[in-house]
């Protein structure tokens, strides 16, 4: 019998397999994927404060680039510049940062097995019965970090994140990107109108670089996007994939059920970027630890209460999302002129933070 069975070897489901057997649980990681980390589909923007908040170093073996700010084009073709004047980002492999996470959890006791698809879980008798291959394991909780899809939450809750939250991205990495390698790049652009295109460097050279819409042509927008603002670079790679921007489940909620959904699955994500490596493993290490001390008949309700103030930052910013959402071109422009003024600029490199973006506004602190 195992007492955590995590679903999913993700940064989400990994963190929290860290973090419960650091406090002494029994667990089990369930990967579908032969290895950790691979295919890699995130862009692996992870901020500095982020990393240290979830227990991982800055200048880890994943670490490929390090940002102090962003540069903004409005879609009327101006730049705006967001410079902090401090390292505030770092730029990751995810698959060598997931490899990373792995073995911290392995080094805390957590067994991970990989290339298994767990294809069903049943409640049977206060326990659950994991199918993942052909073999069937009990566990007495869950922690679901499935990521996108979540088809194992779906058909235990019957619920799920909301599904017109989810937008389809294409991500490259591409060379000769030709920018200055201190910057992150956002493009604001009329006909990409659901979210922003991003390039992200690794290098002076290499970049990655994302398009996402829900419209159907989707790769002819990418094309327009390549031709109007990279005429030079050169595709070395593509992965589809999707990208959150709905507000989260309140996981918590969901304790008492000892099925637990964590990261992506629960829509742990930033809705304003789609970022859901540090909210989302923020939320599972407390989680996790939550498990961790019930089953050792400790009380849950401190660590459940931080997880809770991490969903409620999530809520707050799905919000502004959808304000800024709702704005047209000349307000977000407007609001862009603002954020990178002196006083904005000022303001942000003191109080900004990438991840608890509605309280760095709102002057309140986690
Ligand atoms: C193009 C792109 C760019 C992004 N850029 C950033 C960024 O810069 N910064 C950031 O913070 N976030 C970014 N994100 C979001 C980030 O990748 C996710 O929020 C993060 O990976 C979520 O982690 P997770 O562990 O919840 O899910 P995942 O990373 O998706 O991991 C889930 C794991 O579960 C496994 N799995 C699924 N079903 C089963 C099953 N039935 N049995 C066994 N295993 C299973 C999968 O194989 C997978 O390994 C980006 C996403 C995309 C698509």
């Amino acid at each position: 019998m195992i007492e955590i069975a995590v679903i999913g070897g993700g940064p989400a489901g990994l963190i929290a397999a860290r973090e419960a057997a650091r406090a002494g649980a029994e667990v089990v990681v369930f990967e579908e994927h032969r290895e950790i980390g691979e295919p890699e589909r995130c862009a692996g923007l992870l901020s500095i404060s982020g990393l240290e908040r979830l227990g991982f170093s800055a200048n880890g073996r994943y670490l490929q680039n390090i940002v102090k700010g962003a540069m903004i084009k409005s879609s009327g073709g101006r730049w705006r510049v967001l410079d902090a004047g401090k390292p505030v980002a770092a730029v990751v492999s995810r698959s060598i940062f997931d490899k990373e996470a792995a073995r911290q959890a392995e080094h805390a006791g957590a067994e991970i097995i990989c290339g298994v698809r767990v294809k069903a879980v049943k409640r049977c008798w206060g326990e659950f019965l994991i199918t993942a291959s052909d073999e069937i394991y009990q566990s007495s909780w869950v922690i679901d970090a499935e990521g996108a899809g979540a088809a194992l939450l779906r058909r235990f809750l019957g619920a799920g994140t909301e599904p017109k939250g989810w937008i389809p991205i294409i991500q490259l990495i591409v060379e000769n990107h030709g920018l200055d390698k201190r910057f992150v790049y956002i493009y604001l652009k009329n006909y990409l109108p659901d979210f922003f295109a991003y390039l992200i460097p690794i290098d002076g050279s290499l970049g990655k670089l994302g398009v996402a819409s829900r419209s159907p042509n989707l790769r002819e927008l990418l094309r327009r996007f390549l031709v109007e603002e990279f005429p030079d670079a050169r595709c070395l790679s593509a992965s589809s994939h999707v990208i959150y921007t709905g507000s989260p489940l309140d996981s918590t909620m969901l304790f008492p059920l000892r099925f637990v959904p964590v990261g992506d699955a629960a829509g742990h994500v930033k809705a304003t970027t789609g970022g859901g490596v540090i909210m989302g493993g923020l939320i599972a290490a407390r989680i996790a630890s939550a498990i961790a001390a019930s089953l050792r008949g400790s009380s849950s309700e401190k660590l459940l209460a931080e997880a809770r103030r991490v969903v409620e930052e999530l809520w707050r910013i799905a919000f502004l999302r959808r304000l800024i959402g709702g704005m047209s071109s000349p307000l977000l422009d407007l609001l862009t002129a603002i954020a990178t003024s002196r006083m904005g600029s000022l303001y942000l490199s003191k109080r900004g933070d990438m991840d608890f973006q509605a309280s760095s506004i709102l002057g309140s602190r986690f």
